[in-house]
């Protein structure tokens, strides 16, 4: 998609990628709440807070609450890659 951001994270074992629409991210912290050790929100005065992955590889055990934040993400800008 032109001019969209996004950010990816490579499992090893069975390379789950996380992908985040930065631009379309306003930092309502809906993720954070699901998924505290997955992903947490950046203040940016001026603009719209953004959310950033805490973790590299997130853990199988942490795909239910991914699930829960794609789900819950009032922007849908949340997506697991399988
Ligand atoms: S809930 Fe969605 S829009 Fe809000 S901070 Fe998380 S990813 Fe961004």
């Amino acid at each position: 998609m032109p001019g969209s951001i996004s950010a990816q994270v490579l499992r090893e074992e069975d390379e789950m990628r996380v992908e985040i629409d930065l631009e379309l991210c306003q930092g309502h912290g809906i993720c954070a709440e699901e998924a505290p050790d997955v992903f947490r929100v950046v203040e940016r005065p001026g603009a719209y807070d953004r959310v950033e992955m805490i973790m590299e590889s997130p853990a199988e055990e942490a795909r239910v609450r991914i699930e829960a934040a794609v789900r819950y993400c009032p922007n849908r800008v949340l997506r697991i890659v399988d």
